[in-house]
């Protein structure tokens, strides 16, 4: 093809001035347009609920977002419709053509970056780098995908038997509901989509309702890239109204989600349920949760490892599925990287994320808030506090959704705050004999999606290699941060069912293959 080998979108350069102002102007101009109504968007029309959910800043929850309409059942079946409609004529859309519609999708991103980046800043509390990052991997996905169909679209000759020529190809299964969470809410929301659609499954999205802003990224992104009306529908709503519902359709065939372990197996008990009037088997890909571990050698670098659990255990406040939550720490090492992390965790700034003096920005909302509270708590009864970041009286009166920073030590494997995930920032602190106890310890929850470990030792890096038994495992290098195909990304056991985004085999989940055999 003529299209140039797949490399990731750069990451913002902040040591250049324009970069750097940037962003401030973004913010502005993005705050002079928000707090609209949001519509729906069904077969390429706007549509007008009367219901509605506020998103809000999290850190001034006085700032509204946008009004977005929720979608109930009538505007969840009308779009799942649509999509039907739409399938007879996209799965025989050649798969070069759909994958050219990524192209200029990833285009106009490219093109808006800077104004994505706020929107995210404001509606999720993402610091600006890592706002960047995200839409920077939503363009990735875009990208990488595109070149990913076009690779598959080559019907591939089977054998060589003389008198027969057999073909086998793909077509794209049918409807895709993508349900997305609100961490990455630019990047796995596009991921999940544009694999759907280029594999010629038209979707109905519905993003989570704390980022619905973002989330209506993607009308606009489609519309600039000349989607075909009905490929692509945006459907906020409540879980609770549509969530089953959307699952359980007839004439739902994929199901797409990321969140949390307790939603995801939900969802594939009720896609197993076979529905009057359904015609296929549905496939459920599901992206849950974390409870990753960091091994810190006694030989490790520990400039680099303190900075790397840092990285992975606070930035973005926690709330990855791939965040760093238990570091395990060699007992000849202990005492001098707790000691120089509890150090490195008491200067790190706390405040709007809007601010780039701000290491920390406020969790996502109220809720989340509450929730991570419930875990300081936790982890204060169950272990010793090595630091507790209180939140200023000052921060506290701004109304923001701030929690403290908070580490604690003398965790064992059985304790809570070893086992559940938090999605926020509260690191446990765990001690092991040796390497082969550490990696004992890492392994020793039911979840298995990233875990890092700092080592010298070629020994133990090895070791790691073949026995810390997650889905994505980093040597010297935090466990945050995979970037399409060079990390593909994705785990298993209770981490989640599917194969990895961003890498080889995503896209044949969303496609039946066919063979034809003719006698020649
Ligand atoms: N891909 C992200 C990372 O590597 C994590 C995705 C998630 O939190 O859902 O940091």
């Amino acid at each position: 093809g003529g299209l140039p080998r797949f490399a990731n979108f750069p990451p913002s350069d902040f040591t250049i001035e324009a970069e750097r102002a940037a962003y401030p102007e973004a913010i502005a101009r993005v705050r002079g347009v928000m707090g609209k109504e949001v519509p729906l968007f069904i077969n390429g029309q706007e549509v007008r609920t009367g219901d509605h959910l506020d998103s809000y800043n999290p850190a001034d929850p006085s700032e509204i977002i946008g009004s977005v309409c929720q979608a109930g059942v009538a505007e969840a079946d009308d779009a799942i419709a649509a999509a039907s409609e739409a399938y007879l004529s996209w799965r025989d859309v050649p798969a070069e053509e759909r994958a050219e519609v990524l192209l200029k999708a990833a285009r106009y991103l490219k093109d808006n970056i800077h104004d994505l980046s706020a929107m995210q800043i404001l509606e999720v509390g993402k610091q600006w780098d890592q706002a960047q990052a995200d839409v920077a991997e939503a363009i990735d996905f875009l990208e990488y995908y595109a070149r990913e169909m076009i690779r598959l679209g080559n019907p591939r000759r089977m054998g060589r038997a003389p008198g027969e020529m057999s073909q086998l190809f793909y077509q794209g299964k049918g409807v895709a509901a993508v349900i997305a969470p609100w961490n990455f809410p630019l990047a796995i929301s596009v991921g999940m989509v544009s694999a759907a659609i280029v594999s010629g499954c038209p979707v109905v999205y519905k993003p989570a309702g704390i980022s619905s802003c973002v989330g209506y990224g993607l009308v606009e992104m489609w519309k600039a890239a000349g989607l075909p009306d009905g490929v692509f529908n945006y459907i906020p709503g409540r879980g609770s109204v549509i969530g089953d519902h959307i699952v359980e359709h007839p004439d739902v065939s994929v199901i797409a989600f990321t969140g949390s372990m307790e939603v995801g197996l939900r969802i594939q008990e009720k896609a197993a349920r076979v529905q009057p009037g359904q015609q296929q088997c549905k496939r459920v890909i599901a992206e849950m949760g974390g409870k990753n571990a960091t091994i810190i050698d006694d030989d490790a670098d520990l400039d680099e490892a303190v900075l790397g659990v840092l990285y992975a255990a606070f930035g973005f406040q926690g709330q990855k599925c791939s965040a760093c939550s238990r570091v395990i720490v060699l007992d000849a090492v202990y005492d001098r990287f707790v000691e120089r992390l509890t150090e490195a965790a008491r200067s790190v700034k706390l405040g709007p994320s809007e601010n780039p003096a701000n290491y920390m920005g406020p969790v996502v909302d109220k809720a989340a808030r509450e929730n991570v509270l419930r875990y300081v708590k936790i982890a204060e009864e169950e272990g010793n506090v090595l630091v507790k970041r209180e939140v200023s009286d000052d921060l506290k009166a701004t109304g923001g959704c701030y929690v403290p920073l908070t580490i604690v030590d003398g965790i064992t494997r059985e304790h809570r705050i070893a086992r559940e995930e938090v999605f926020g920032p509260v690191l446990a602190v765990m001690r092991a004999k040796d390497m082969n106890d550490a990696i004992d310890i890492a392994n020793s929850t039911r979840f298995a999606l990233t875990g890092a470990i700092y080592s010298r030792s070629p020994a133990n890096l090895e070791l790691a290699y073949k026995q810390f038994r997650v889905g994505n495992l980093y040597l010297n290098k935090p466990s945050v941060g995979a970037l399409v195909e060079r990390h593909a990304f994705g785990g298993f056991k209770m981490s989640g069912v599917g194969s990895k985004s961003g890498g080889p085999d995503y896209l044949l989940q969303f496609l039946d293959p066919r063979l034809v055999c003719e006698n020649t």
